[in-house]
This record gives structure tokens, sequence and C-alpha cells, in this order.
């Protein structure tokens, strides 16, 4: 039984699909992330660019750093996707355009270097001062003051 997951943007004009497991989900704390979707964090979820296809429209893009790809609806302005110079071969969708969000829980927390102060969320999952990926999480659960 393929694992295809199916997501769209808010008013409908691009849907897309991927049909393969993540590999990760995260929320990312980042100045660049939280003025791109004008919300204090995001949830990504990183999958095999291979995997990935839309299956209706296609979204407009902006270069929000040399490198970096920022996808949008052109129509309704939700956040598509994220692409980066940085990672190639992988595609990070939001995890709130997603068909199933509740399918698709966090394993992680990165850029927390740049987490907003009143922003907190109860989990024990890794924190990541920066990127995750093969780094040591900067420590679990929320922060200590
Ligand atoms: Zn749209
Ligand atoms: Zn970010």
């Amino acid at each position: 039984m393929p694992d295809v997951r199916k997501g769209r943007c808010f008013c409908g004009v691009i849907t897309f699909e991927f049909n393969a497991p993540p590999n990760w989900v995260a929320y990312c704390h980042c100045e660049s992330c939280r003025r791109a979707t004008s919300s204090p964090v995001t949830t990504y979820i990183g999958v095999p660019y291979s995997e990935f296809r839309y299956v209706s429209g296609s979204p407009k893009t902006y270069q929000s750093s040399p490198g970096v790809r920022r996808r949008f609806c052109g129509s309704c302005g939700s956040q598509m996707a994220f692409e980066s110079d940085e990672y190639p071969g992988e595609i990070h969708l939001f995890a709130a355009t997603f068909d199933d969000p509740e399918a698709l829980a966090p394993r992680g927390h990165v850029h927390t270097g740049e987490q907003l102060s009143w922003f907190e969320t109860a989990d024990a999952l890794p924190r990541f001062d920066r990127a995750g990926g093969g780094n040591k999480p900067t420590h679990f659960g929320p922060k200590r003051s």
C-alpha cells in the first residue's frame, strides 16, 4: 500500500502529493521562516524531491536569500514549499498545508537560537540551537531560565 500524502493551498489552486515516508518533521524558529509565514514558528516536512509532485497549479517563487527559493500560491498567498541549494534533492513542505497534518507530528525543533521568548511548546523533543541534521541537540524540552 503506497503511503501517498496530499495537501493544498488555502484556495485549492495548488495541490500536491508525495509517495514516501518524510525524511524528517520539525519546527523551525528562524527569523526568515517567521517573516515568510507571518507566524512565530512553522512546521516543516522534509521530503525527497523525486517523490514529490504538484498535482494542480504551480507556485510563484520568492528568492529570500541566495540559493533559497520560497514557493507560494499566487492566488491566496499560502506558503507551499522551501527549497535550498544547501539541501539538494529535498523539498520542505509545511505541515499545515496537508490534508492530514495530525499524521505528521514534529520530531524536533531547529534554530531555537532565534526562538521568540514569549513562544514555547511543552513537548520533550530535541532542540537544536541552529540546524538539525547531524548536529547534537542543544537540549531537550522547553527552555529553562
Ligand atoms: Zn491558493
Ligand atoms: Zn527557518
